[in-house]
């Protein structure tokens, strides 16, 4: 028999999946090109070619021990190359040494909270949220405290986080560029943030970090800036990956870095390193730390992500509903013209459009989406939109551009 809390986990278990799962079912039986699937954020670019000639490189050469076990942490070339890059960005001088390769940045997530909870500790999670936060916190015996952000710009609500803390709040996440909700968060707020934390920290006698996961920073559009989260947070974490930015979330490469002023710098190094070893998955894949060294300022073909965002946008909002547009990431995060977000995702089913509720991401009343499908599958949904917006009495608009 299995343990009771992972029977119970299976019952909750991911709206997104479960969307996923159903979005299959529908093309078993309408055929794919009749299916408006746009539930799960696969992205679906190849990797950019410097990628995949840096693997090509690799493979081919004469070098040996590439698929060797190696220091815990990661090949010290790839971690200072990494470093350099944080360095960069950040202003702040990034020591090799405060960075661990990891499985994904959900790898990199599990081992910092691993290494910072205490059963009981708190960590601030802002809804909307990637809902796997709620289930690497509590995979240590933390306890999520959830804040939501304003619900229509999507910022973080500074005094909500002030009034949320306690003398046992470890951490809060971040993440910027937001998924689901694309809202990037400026320096004014996170300078804000940055002093409410370090007040109660002060006041409780603890250290509050910032885990800032960060696996869309460089997807960002319309000239949207994301602030490094080293140049502001000192207690920063930074949890990151390729899986977006090279289009490589199946190779599982990513990373932590710990800032150098990190009131705990060295124990929580200690711990990250320590943790990819107990949770088993010591050595972050040997072949993918060398070629996303080699191929770390490539990027993926952004054109054709804004060209599908503005373009599902533009079907939404000519149908009557109400989205913001997002500064990054690969989603769309609407308003449900119901206020029951699920009763909301039956009625599209029908239509057979895919979606997310928003209460998956601690959000009701809203609904997600991604723009990582077929250009065609876009376009060939506007009627089924335009008449499920007409089922909620919604007026579509036509701007005549496609
Ligand atoms: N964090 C967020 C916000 C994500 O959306 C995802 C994946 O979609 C992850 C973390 C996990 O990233 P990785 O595949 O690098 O582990």
């Amino acid at each position: 028999m299995i343990s009771k809390k992972m029977a119970d986990s299976f019952k909750n278990s991911s709206l997104i999946r479960k969307m996923f799962e159903e979005g299959e079912r529908l093309k078993a039986i309408h055929g794919d090109a009749n299916v408006y699937d746009f539930s799960l954020g696969n992205p679906d670019q190849e990797p950019p070619r410097e990628v995949l000639d840096a693997l090509k490189e690799a493979v081919n050469g004469d070098a040996q021990g590439l698929h060797r076990y190696m220091n815990n942490a990661g090949y010290p070339q790839v971690r200072a190359t990494v470093a350099a890059k944080l360095s960069r960005q950040s202003g702040v001088a990034v020591p090799p040494a405060n960075v661990v390769m990891t499985v994904g940045a959900a790898g990199a997530m599990n081992c910092v909270f691993k290494t910072l909870l205490d059963p009981g500790d708190e960590v601030v999670v802002l809804a909307p949220y990637f809902v796997d936060y709620l289930n690497y916190v509590d995979n240590y015996g933390g306890r999520p405290v959830v804040v939501p952000c304003d619900r229509e710009t999507f910022q973080p609500d500074v005094p909500g986080i002030a009034a949320a803390l306690t003398p046992r709040t470890k951490a809060i996440i971040l993440n910027s560029p937001n998924n689901p909700t694309g809202a990037v968060y400026p320096e004014s707020v996170l300078r804000a943030l940055d002093a409410v934390l370090l007040e109660a920290g002060a006041r409780f006698g603890t250290t509050i970090h910032v885990v800032s996961d960060e696996p869309y920073s460089e997807i960002v559009f319309d000239g949207a800036v994301v602030p490094a989260s080293f140049s502001i947070f000192r207690n920063g974490i930074v949890c990151s990956s390729w899986s977006k930015s090279l289009a490589l979330p199946g190779e599982r490469i990513g990373f932590v870095a710990v800032h150098p002023q990190d009131a705990d710098a060295d124990l929580l190094l200690k711990g990250i390193v320590y943790s990819t070893r107990v949770l088993g998955f010591i050595n972050a894949p040997a072949l993918f730390q060398t070629v996303v060294a080699r191929a770390i300022d490539a990027r993926v073909d952004m054109e054709s992500y804004i060209d599908r965002m503005d373009l599902l946008h533009r079907v939404l909002v000519e149908s009557g509903f109400t989205c913001r547009k997002p500064q990054g990431a690969l989603y769309l995060f609407a308003k449900s013209p119901e206020p029951d977000d699920l009763a909301f995702a039956e009625k599209a089913k029908a239509h057979r459009i895919l979606v997310v509720p928003g209460v998956g991401f601690g959000s009701p009343g809203f609904f997600r989406l991604t723009f990582c499908v077929d250009r065609r599958t876009i376009e060939s949904s506007r009627a089924a939109w335009e008449a499920l917006g007409a089922e909620y009495g919604l007026a579509a608009v036509r701007s005549g551009k496609r």
